[in-house]
């Protein structure tokens, strides 16, 4: 039996309270589809498989995406563990959700090896790269988040290794597409998995706190709310979770320890416009001292990742800190549920919803977001978006899955000297995917490429007609130039 939460009214009335009036055919057949297809499976918990797809869905729908992608959430582990192919989906449901089920099943396939950041930057890339739709991205961030909160039912050994993956791949993603309420989770559950020690010992210091301090803050908000009243704004006071990753970092970028960290109060005002946004802070500047250079506006200047608010930092009663960030209910929603708050509703005149009118352009999304990963500063980020800048690149493993970064079109030679350089001038064939293949060959997004070497081989001018990289195209001529020179013996 299925826990009250999730039995399948529960999911319908959960989709139509964000999706008034949506057709629900589709999910309910989703829901059963997906119930019957894992009925004969079980997770490491001992519970029937299909609780993972519905607590999945179930984070979907926090962050209020579409019909598709709640289907696709209810059938996303469908083609991984069951003989349900693609085909069936698109027949079964739709072309767009059988792109998306496939998309979760490709990502799935990727193992993730090597943990230096270079290449989980590489990875990072890839993987955005791979999913061709941010809701694939989304549909594993879900997926992710849930196998980490109930990971405690695997060998330690494999919980290690997910919480590392976790941290190191996931958690960046989810940070870059602005969903920070899942990246602090993410963090929080790995950390605590891979440094059980040190997680223990700061979150002991931050619950030791946590007392004093909400009394204190309890006090500053009823401050605050007796100076906004003239202001006849309406607004929300809340308090603002402590991260112990978070801390964490503080303490190796400031190398303190666990004392030495300034815990700062916070609280966090939300209105209804950016007036009374900017209303307030004057308001607040006014009752208490701000901190000089504390102030920083990002509402005028927003976050690359889509970010807004303003955030300052006041002498409060008593001459202790606190930190005060203030946002409109729409900044908020983003800066929790990040590019999934940008999946809006339109309501049609008579009152149908459809899934064809999500406001955004999902390609465009997507390349925007693989140009926004190299770019340090919003500003940057404005040209980019003018320019509508085309970055096309793919991802080709060696055997032993290192992943190298190519140009679009790039040849196996290409790919040999991004591996190194005598690889590339002793290259004299290519193996892509297992098959032996031509040296002009092109390399696609996600092939495993071998390269044949032999000690005296040598680069043929030939090369130089089909090679992309300027790497290749310097190697190539440098060898050949000092070969005429005498420098090297052919
Ligand atoms: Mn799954």
């Amino acid at each position: 039996m299925v826990p009250g939460d999730f039995d399948l009214n529960s999911v319908i009335e959960r989709f139509q309270s964000y999706a008034p009036g949506a057709d629900t055919a589709l999910l309910t057949k989703a829901y059963r589809f997906s119930c019957e297809g894992h009925s004969a499976q079980k997770r490491a918990s001992n519970e029937p498989y299909f609780i993972h797809c519905l607590a999945v869905t179930n984070v979907l729908m926090d962050w209020r995406l579409d019909s598709a992608t709640i289907c696709a959430g209810l059938l996303h582990d469908i083609m991984e563990d069951t003989k349900v192919t693609y085909d069936d989906l698109k027949a079964d449901f739709s072309e767009e959700i059988a792109n998306l089920v496939a998309g979760v099943t490709k990502i799935e396939r990727l193992q993730f090896t090597n943990l230096t950041e270079f290449q989980a930057e590489n990875w990072r890339k890839m993987m955005l790269a791979t999913a061709k739709d941010i809701r694939v991205i989304l549909i594993k961030l879900a997926d992710r988040l849930h196998n980490i909160r109930t990971i405690h039912y695997l060998p330690a050994e494999d919980q290690l290794r997910i919480a590392q993956e976790t941290l190191t791949l996931y958690a960046p993603i989810a940070d870059r597409l602005g969903i920070f309420a899942t990246k602090s989770e993410l963090e929080d559950l790995s950390f605590a998995i891979i440094e059980p020690h040190i997680f223990g010992e700061i979150s002991q210091s931050l619950d030791k706190q946590t007392e004093g301090r909400d009394e204190y803050l309890k006090r500053f908000g009823e401050h605050v709310t007796e100076r906004l009243k003239k202001l006849n704004v309406s607004f929300r006071c809340m308090s603002r979770p402590k991260h112990v990753y978070s801390i964490y970092r503080k303490m190796l970028r400031q190398n303190k320890n666990l004392n030495e960290i300034e815990d700062t109060m916070g609280i966090r005002l939300i209105t209804d416009t950016i007036a009374n946004c900017y209303s307030i802070l004057g308001e607040m500047h006014a009752a208490w001292k701000p901190v000089p250079n504390s102030f920083t506006d990002y509402i005028a200047q927003p976050k690359s990742n889509m970010y807004q608010s303003i955030h300052t930092t006041v002498w409060g009663p008593g001459d202790t800190i606190v930190e005060i960030q203030i946002r409109t209910e729409e900044m908020h929603r983003r800066a929790e549920y990040g590019i999934a708050a940008h999946w809006k509703y339109k309501l049609k005149s008579h009152g149908n919803v459809r899934d064809k009118d999500l406001e955004m352009d999902l390609n465009w999304l997507r390349e925007w977001l693989e140009a926004a990963q190299d770019l340090e500063n919003p500003a940057e980020l404005l040209e980019t978006l003018k320019t509508e800048l085309k970055v096309h690149q793919i991802f080709v493993f060696t055997p032993r899955m290192e992943v190298k970064p190519l140009p679009e079109g790039a040849s196996p030679v290409d790919f040999a000297y991004a591996v190194h350089t005598d690889i590339g001038n002793q290259c004299m064939g290519a193996k892509i995917n297992g098959k032996i293949a031509k040296l002009d060959s092109e390399l696609k997004n996600g092939d495993i490429c071998e390269i044949l070497v032999r000690k005296n081989a040598r680069p043929n001018e030939d090369w130089l007609k089909f090679v992309k990289t300027s790497k290749a195209r310097s190697r190539i001529r440098r060898f050949l130039k000092d070969l005429k020179s005498g420098d090297k013996k052919p």
